[in-house]
């Protein structure tokens, strides 16, 4: 039976860790809590959100509406032939905990996005991507439900719109739907290993595979991930805070003649994608502590709480390093994390 609590802090739910509270706040557990809660008046009348691991979200001011924490549980096998196998995870399945199942039954296709934070109802959403692998290579539907009718609807993986971070779910219909589960197939058999990023085959090396399989990927990028990003639990930042941009091969050159040492990566439609985090660094941001907020001190691209920051104070330091990379370089930084 669904609980409706009030006046609710959302500092435990955000990896932010940023205090901030909702009018009302009902955890849902399973589909049929989900339908229990679509049936109130609250569900028909309130403005809804919803989260997850909370884990792509700054919050910078209380939530005026009813919150939806998602924890519907549940992977079921919906197709297996020889060669695939197509599996059907509830949206407030844990990612990682997903990945680390497949990953054990050596169906490739994930290992790649290993110990990505939150839950596989939030990974359509951005498109999740690391070391050269997107969510979207996999996925064959998302199952959303319309959050002013309540109906189902199947979106196909073309109907996802999927990009560089992007998805429908971000744009056109962004606050409209809950998704409620995700169905990936994956590759028993004739799976590609992509060990493209650099980072990934230098600690394969270190860990002396010649071969690399479905788990040493994995568990490579979980070595990487685990020495590099800080720790949530620890240290409150919701991952990387602005994308890598893509930018016209005329501005790259410009930029390159200046700083010939620029990293830089082919990107789709000629365009070239430069590491946000390199640009942040060169404007002398990287590792910059303000008071109880910061800049990392490894990984320029993360902001971080450094204590009992408010949301507001985060937005602005972001606001304030777009101004000065778009000063130095023409670029503008945009946001990847959500910001309500
Ligand atoms: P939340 O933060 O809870 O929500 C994010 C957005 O999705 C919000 O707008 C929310 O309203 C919406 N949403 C959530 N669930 C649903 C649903 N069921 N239906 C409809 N809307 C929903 N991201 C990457 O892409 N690659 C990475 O490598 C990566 N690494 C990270 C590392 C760290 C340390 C951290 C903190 C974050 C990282 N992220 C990464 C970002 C983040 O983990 C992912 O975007 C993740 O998918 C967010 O999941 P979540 O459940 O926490 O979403
Ligand atoms: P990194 O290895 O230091 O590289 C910096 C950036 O350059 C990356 O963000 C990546 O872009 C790009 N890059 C590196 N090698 C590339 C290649 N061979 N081909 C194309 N692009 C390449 O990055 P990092 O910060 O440690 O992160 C490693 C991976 O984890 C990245 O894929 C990153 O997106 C992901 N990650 C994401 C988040 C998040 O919150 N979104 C947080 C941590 C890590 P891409 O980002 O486009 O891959």
């Amino acid at each position: 039976m669904i609980r409706v609590q009030e006046n609710t802090s959302l500092k435990p739910y955000n990896t932010f860790g940023i205090d901030v509270k909702t009018k009302y706040f009902c955890e849902i557990r399973s589909d049929d809590e989900l339908q229990e809660l679509i049936a109130t008046d609250l569900f028909k009348n309130e403005k809804k959100l919803i989260l997850g691991g909370g884990s792509n979200v700054l919050f910078t001011r209380n939530f005026d509406g009813l919150l939806i924490l998602n924890s519907i549980q549940g992977i079921e096998i919906v197709e297996e032939t020889e060669e695939k196998i197509t599996l059907k995870a509830s949206s407030g399945e844990r990612w990682h905990s997903l990945v680390m199942n497949c990953v054990k039954h050596n169906w490739g296709g994930i290992e790649n996005l290993s110990l990505i934070p939150g839950t596989v109802g939030a990974a359509p959403m951005q498109n999740i991507g690391a070391y050269g692998v997107e969510v979207s290579e996999v996925i064959t539907k998302v199952e959303a439900i319309e959050l002013t009718t309540g109906e189902i609807k199947m979106f196909t993986r073309e109907e996802c719109k999927f990009g560089y971070r992007e998805s429908i779910f971000k744009n056109t219909a962004k606050e409209k739907y809950f998704i409620s589960s995700v169905t990936l197939t994956l590759c028993k058999k004739n799976y590609h290993i992509n060990i493209s990023y650099g980072a990934i085959s230098d600690i394969l090396k270190q860990m002396n595979v010649s071969q690399p399989t479905i788990q040493s990927v994995s568990e490579a990028v979980i070595k990487i991930r685990t020495e590099k990003l800080p720790d949530t639990t620890t240290l409150g930042n919701a991952g990387s805070f602005f994308k890598n941009p893509e930018i016209g091969e005329k501005l790259f050159e410009k930029i390159k003649s200046e700083y010939p040492v620029i990293p830089h990566y082919t990107a789709a439609n000629q365009q070239v994608k430069v590491p946000a985090g390199w640009l942040i660094e060169q404007c002398g941001w990287k590792g910059k502590k303000f008071d109880r907020i910061g800049v990392h001190a490894t990984q320029a691209l993360v902001l971080v709480n450094y204590g009992d920051a408010n949301g507001e104070e985060i937005f602005q330091l972001a606001m304030k390093i777009i101004q000065s990379v778009r000063e130095k370089f023409s670029i503008t930084l945009t946001p990847e994390v959500n910001i309500f």
